[in-house]
């Protein structure tokens, strides 16, 4: 995307960091629970607070986790890696360190493809993942001279994703949020649920003239908790740097925070660097070491992916690239399709969908788990318009019934006698009802008004209830108009 300015063309260059709370029963070192929303303290062991002699134990369903990630990101899986200390101080790390990975994270170099408004796809690299363990939380707001804590968080397993600096949109950004997110919870590895923290992403913002090589200092952006704010966040910065450079300033590397109630970001602190944070490899746990088979097993467990689904949907059920991608983003959504278009016309499910079906569970503030209309009644709804016993317009009327009553539809349009009727002397009967009552409009017809013929098929069919079969209507008032 090109950003006019008063001295030039500029283009964003952004890479995004973005910390996954692995799917765990236990955190990564110690065997607390890592359950969500418990009152504060509830989950927290004696290695979490660092108490003297405590010793981190890895949790093994942590690593599974993180490998089924590094393959579902399409990455390299590295054999050998190694734990290492990062030393910071602050109140909500008990250690003194985070056990973190440095020189050797488990996970390497990888790809994820997002798909962008104008239908293209786009390759972002991914540069490394490691894992290591997660704080505790501040809460600075609850009293106006104290700040508390809460370690329940505190040594939760976390996946950090690094990416290339390859995004040069908020679009782009955004498109790679949610396929990571889609990806993670496919896997079931995370839950993406940025508003409660388990997805926390940090942006690196820098701008450079459009053809310049290379690159210039960037902001770092710290905690965004909304694929919305990552966007607004991107557009802002770059638009301040932007600023920045046509007044004839310089900045230098910085981190800086995004404020959603005034959309713009603002400055932290200098950067840190690495060598701040005293890296060295933690002397309480060995490398870990995967074997191939380990590798190959866990490679075997993965479900089929986002893209592989959608693949698949375009290719077999007859899905527009489009509709796949509206279906798939979502493994529930696509589950609930595959089912319901078993056996039936795919796109006409998924016009069903994506149309009316959504828009029942959004007025009714509904996720697809908990649907009054199954997908088996969705597909039988679909069945009994392509067997032209009832209408689409009666099928709209059943469907309201559907989402009330959670009914089958053929059990519907038995009950309330909704079938189309198709007994050519039965229309007919109606046919020569509607010719006998509108004389005038029949002359008018053979007088060479023949756009009436749509007024007559409109007629019957009223009469009729609408359940009339259109095609007979048809044909009747071709023979006897
Ligand atoms: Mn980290």
């Amino acid at each position: 995307m090109i950003l006019e300015g008063k001295t030039g063309n500029w283009e964003i260059v952004c890479g995004l960091e973005i910390h996954c709370q692995i799917i765990s029963k236990s955190k990564i070192f110690s065997s607390a629970s890592t359950n969500f929303g418990c009152d504060a303290n509830q989950n927290v062991s004696f290695v979490d607070v660092a108490m003297p002699g405590m010793l981190p134990t890895l949790n093994m369903e942590c690593v599974n986790q993180a490998v089924k990630t590094g393959l579902g990101l399409r990455a390299q899986i590295n054999k050998y890696s190694v734990f290492s200390r990062k030393n910071y101080f602050y109140a909500d790390l008990p250690q003194g360190y985070q056990i973190t990975q440095f020189e050797y994270p488990i996970v390497g170099e990888g790809i994820v493809s997002i798909d962008l408004e104008d239908g293209s796809t786009k390759d972002i690299r991914i540069e490394r993942m490691h894992i290591e363990q997660d704080t505790g939380k501040s809460l600075h707001d609850m009293s106006p001279t104290k700040s508390f804590i809460d370690f329940n968080r505190a040594g939760v397993g976390l996946m950090e994703i690094v990416t290339r600096p390859d995004f040069s949109s908020s679009e782009e950004a955004g498109a790679f949020l949610k396929k990571l997110r889609s990806i993670l919870r496919y896997l079931g590895t995370c839950d993406g649920n940025m508003d409660e923290g388990s997805m926390r992403c940090d942006a690196s913002v820098s701008v450079r003239k459009v053809g310049e090589t290379g690159f210039r200092p960037r902001a770092e952006i710290k905690n965004v908790n909304s694929v919305k704010f990552v966007m607004q966040a991107i557009d802002a910065e770059a638009k301040r740097q932007i600023e920045v450079y046509e007044n004839g300033e310089e900045f230098e590397q910085e981190t800086r925070q995004f404020d959603p109630v005034s959309g713009q970001t603002k400055f932290m602190r200098k950067k840190e660097f690495a060598h701040d944070y005293r890296y060295f490899p933690e002397p309480d746990l060995p490398p870990l070491v995967l074997s191939d088979e380990y590798i190959e097993e866990i490679k075997n467990q993965l479900p089929e992916l986002p893209d592989a689904k959608k693949a698949r949907f375009i290719e077999t059920m007859g899905l527009t690239k489009y509709d796949a991608m509206v279906i798939c983003e979502n493994k529930e959504t696509a589950e609930f399709f595959e089912k319901a278009a078993n056996g039936h016309d795919g796109k006409k499910v998924a016009n069903w969908l994506m149309g009316d079906f959504f828009a029942m569970l959004n007025r009714k503030n509904l996720t697809i788990d908990n649907s009054p209309v199954s997908a088996e009644n969705l597909g039988k709804l679909v069945d009994l318009i392509e067997k032209n016993i009832i209408s689409g317009k009666i099928a709209k009327d059943v469907f309201e019934i559907m989402s009330e009553t959670g009914e089958d539809p053929e059990k519907i349009v038995e009950e309330k006698g909704l079938k189309q009727v198709t007994d050519t002397s039965a229309i007919e009967a109606i046919v020569d009802m509607v010719i006998a009552n509108n004389l005038d409009n029949v002359t008018a017809f053979r007088n060479g008004k023949t756009n009436l013929k749509g007024w007559f098929v409109g007629q019957v069919i009223k009469e009729s209830k609408g359940k009339a079969n259109p095609q007979i209507v048809n044909e009747l008032l071709d023979k006897k108009l």
